[in-house]
């Protein structure tokens, strides 16, 4: 079975890069429609919100690269970052992790979440009363 997911900072990018293209695209429609002025300024208007849309998530990745953990992927040997507790490797998606305990335990997105570890922990206090 292939793992659906990739890595975190891979997707970011994907989707900032879909924006501005999806902004350009938006702006060359507007170009069609010269004879409707408010049209125009519409879409040109819509272009320049995906544009700006995308730079501020440009920025985002910035911020987040640097908190992401650098490793080398111990399955093709190249560095990568890692993002949260679990993430897949930038180059061949092989999943990484950076909790010991979570070692060897099959791939879920679920440990990323906050509410997961909270019920976790509820769980664990429930057992020793
Ligand atoms: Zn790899």
């Amino acid at each position: 079975m292939k793992l659906k997911y990739s890595n975190k900072i891979n997707k970011i990018r994907t989707v900032a890069l879909a924006l501005i293209f999806a902004g350009m695209i938006i702006m060359y429609i507007g170009l069609l429609f010269k004879n409707y002025e408010w049209v125009m300024v519409l879409f040109m208007f819509l272009g320049l919100i995906a544009i700006v849309l995308s730079t501020v998530i440009y920025f985002w990745i910035g911020l987040l690269s640097t908190r992401a953990v650098q490793v080398v992927c111990p399955e093709c040997e190249r560095p990568t970052k890692v993002l949260g507790r679990v993430d897949a490797c930038m180059f061949c998606k092989q999943p990484l992790t950076l909790d010991p305990n979570l070692e060897g335990e099959e791939f879920d997105e679920k440990y990323n979440s906050k509410k997961y570890w909270k019920e976790q922990e509820k769980k664990k206090n429930s057992n020793e009363d």
